[in-house]
């Protein structure tokens, strides 16, 4: 079978990490900055970064509705961090004129897991996706505080404030938390798990 096409959306954020963890599944990487390179590609990924300046620069460079319709119309799409935001149907603690695709039935909360602990390490359990525990890095992250019928939460993480959702899946869409594409080493389990089984 030919190797799969995946996009990273390029506009703001730590594109070169997810292309390179792509290159790693033994799929090709190809950037996505204009409308027309959703066209071309298998699936995408939308990188952490800030979700409000991506938004902006979505519709400044009209990719916002064209990749929101091809998201309804069923392209596999990975958000991490400020990826989930964008996806998220409803945003807790978002900018007060921010906007999100809204393709994904979740509240998730922006910069959830408060001040003190801005960006932290810890181990997750990835059991449900088949991949082996790893390292996960979570960097002003957010958490999914409620999510639809059609969603499955796929891994949680616990706070003082309890357990939190952290990866999830609803159809052809998987968010996640924290940044599966730092890792200390090659294993990638979450981004194999998308470009094998979500975008399949
Ligand atoms: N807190 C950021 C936001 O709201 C997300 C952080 C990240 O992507 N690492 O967009």
């Amino acid at each position: 079978m030919a190797s799969k096409r995946i996009g990273v959306l390029a506009l703001q954020g730590d594109v070169r990490e997810h292309v390179h963890a792509i290159s790693q599944c033994d799929a090709i990487a190809t950037l996505v900055r204009k409308a027309e390179d959703l066209r071309s590609i298998d699936a995408l990924i939308i990188p952490g970064g800030e979700s409000t300046t991506i938004s902006k620069l979505l519709k400044i460079f009209e990719v916002f509705e064209p990749l929101q319709m091809a998201i309804e119309d069923g392209l596999p799409v990975f958000g991490t961090c400020a990826g989930m935001i964008l996806l998220a149907k409803n945003i807790i603690d978002g900018s007060h004129d921010q906007e999100t695709l809204a393709t994904m039935d979740v509240t998730v909360r922006r910069n959830a897991f408060g001040r003190q602990v801005d960006s932290f390490e810890t181990e997750i359990d990835l059991s449900q996706i088949g991949a082996p525990n790893a390292t996960a890095v979570f960097i002003r992250a957010p958490w999914i505080e409620r999510s639809g019928i059609g969603v499955e939460i796929l891994a949680t993480v616990q706070s003082d404030s309890g357990s939190h959702a952290v990866l999830a899946r609803e159809g052809k869409q998987l968010v996640s938390s924290f940044h599966p594409e730092i890792v200390d080493n090659e294993s990638y389990g979450v981004h194999q798990y998308f470009i094998r089984e979500v975008a399949s």
